[in-house]
């Protein structure tokens, strides 16, 4: 397994791939540490995970450029990511003792209530774009249940993988509770049924959910999925341009847009798109790609080579097929694995940009002379993952938000962000189950009912 730096094409370090007797011993310490985990109390978790927070916090700047050296995030928003780690640490500490406290429920019995009781070793398949976040947000919820984890990460961030497995022994959780296993995806399989596996969380594209989703199914495991999205933003006729055109242009290059809800699609009123596709492109074209460690760098390269050619094949096929380039569409010349911001209009469906997620800084727009219209190519997608609505009119925007559009989450006059006190998650091709908030740390748990006569 080889990190390669995506701004030199240099290899960072090579790591050798555990083999499959490797991955069974771990596996079964993992059982033998959740033996005992599941047995501490929540105050004794929460010392560990505040511990936690204390070391991300500390380590930002190492643990930021590992990131930046293995998959090109900018230094800027690699130091943002870890302290978003470091607050999903203290959300849970806090939390997850009320999250997880018992329901009364009344019936004709004595006592009757639910409990919720870890299940054992959950298996997170993770993706290299946020190497930190994915994960912290799965082990933060996992371990203060009372779970324990191991994490196969995406093949090109195995720097982020050790170093997480380091901070959390050394942050005092006992030997085992959360391992770093180095594998390829074709051993993924065979960890799903290894008996000591209780459930799987996998981030990452459809193509790997559905893999992941049949083998856990047959193997009669929970799954939780979060998977790619094609995030329509709607800009409607009363919307304040300006606000609107920089917040969508944030969104779709956070990142170097490799985010599952960046802003991709942009439906506009047909009345103010020739405004709002004039100040887009303005604030497109000011992004500036560059070394990720220099801090007035907007985007750095995408995370590797063959990546960016993909995304470049999606916009010639496009092109090819009658779609105007507004801005960029070219690879720069060098080794970095960069691509411009660029922008498409005039995509109808049967282009990939129609049809496919566009990971990488390319925006697509469209215009709407209907509501119906505007909702019907939001919804035109076989992704659900999240949506945005820019208008004057919030109760439209809430209606709309509500009833309209086909996502896990929408946000009405600013772009769609995580946080740990929302659910997360999506619906049709983009996954099913949630993250974060008391609906993400009740995913894995048994959801016992108790009746005493
Ligand atoms: P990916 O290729 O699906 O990889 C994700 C993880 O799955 C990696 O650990 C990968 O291992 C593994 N994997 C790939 N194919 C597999 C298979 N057939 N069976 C089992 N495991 C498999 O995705 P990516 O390129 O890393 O990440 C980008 C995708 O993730 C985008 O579609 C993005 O939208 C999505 N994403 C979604 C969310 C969300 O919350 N919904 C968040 C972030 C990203 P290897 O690296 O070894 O192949």
């Amino acid at each position: 397994m080889q990190s390669i730096n995506p701004f030199t094409g240099q290899i960072v370090e090579e790591y050798r791939e555990y083999t499959s007797s490797e991955v069974e011993k771990i596996i079964i310490q993992v059982d033998q540490a959740f033996q005992s985990w599941k047995q501490t109390s929540f105050v004794e978790r929460a010392v560990c995970m505040k511990n936690l927070q204390a070391k991300l916090l500390e380590r930002k700047a190492e643990l930021a450029s590992i990131m930046t050296s293995e998959m090109g995030k900018v230094l800027r928003e690699a130091i943002g990511e870890i302290e978003k780690c470091a607050l999903v640490c203290g959300f849970y500490a806090e939390n997850a003792e009320s999250f997880l406290k018992n329901e009364p429920i009344i019936t004709e019995a004595s006592e009757s209530y639910v409990t919720y009781q870890p299940i054992g070793t959950v298996f997170a398949v993770m993706p290299w774009n946020f190497p930190f976040w994915q994960v912290f947000r799965f082990l933060a919820p996992a371990l203060m249940a009372g779970n324990t984890g191991v994490l196969k990460h995406a093949s090109n961030v195995p720097g982020c993988a050790l170093a997480i497995e380091q901070l959390v022994r050394d942050a005092g959780f006992p030997e085992n509770v959360f391992r770093t296993l180095l594998i390829a995806s074709s051993s993924v399989k065979a960890v799903i049924e290894n008996p000591f596996i209780k459930a799987v969380t996998l981030t990452g594209s459809t193509p790997a959910g559905k893999s992941v989703a049949s083998i856990a199914g047959s193997a009669l495991k929970k799954s939780v999925l979060e998977l790619g999205g094609s995030d329509p933003y709607l800009i409607l006729e009363d919307a304040d341009i300006e606000t609107a055109a920089r917040l969508c242009v944030t969104s779709r290059l956070l990142n170097a847009g490799q985010s599952c809800i960046g802003a991709k699609r942009f439906i506009i009123a047909d009345k103010i798109y020739d405004s709002f596709k004039t100040e887009f492109v303005r604030l497109m074209a000011q992004a500036t790609y560059g070394d990720p460690l220099d801090l007035q760098t907007t985007i750095g390269p995408l995370a590797r080579v063959d990546l960016r050619d993909e995304l470049h094949l999606q916009v010639e096929r496009s092109r090819e097929m009658g779609a105007t380039v507004l801005l960029g569409g070219f690879v720069p010349e060098g080794n970095a694995a960069f691509y411009p911001p660029t922008v498409l209009e005039n995509v109808v469906p049967g282009m990939p940009a129609y049809h496919e997620e566009l990971f990488g800084p390319v925006a697509v727009l469209f215009r709407f002379k209907t509501e119906e219209e505007a909702i019907r190519t939001a919804n035109d997608t076989v992704f659900g993952l999240g949506a945005g609505i820019f208008t004057a009119d919030l109760a439209k925007g809430k209606m709309l938000a509500e009833k309209g559009l086909e996502a896990g989450c929408v946000f009405v006059n600013d772009f769609v962000k995580s946080d740990p006190r929302l659910p997360f998650g999506g619906i049709k091709g983009s996954g099913y189950g949630r993250e974060l908030s008391v609906v993400g740390i009740r995913e894995f748990m048994n959801v016992k009912t108790v009746v005493v006569k």
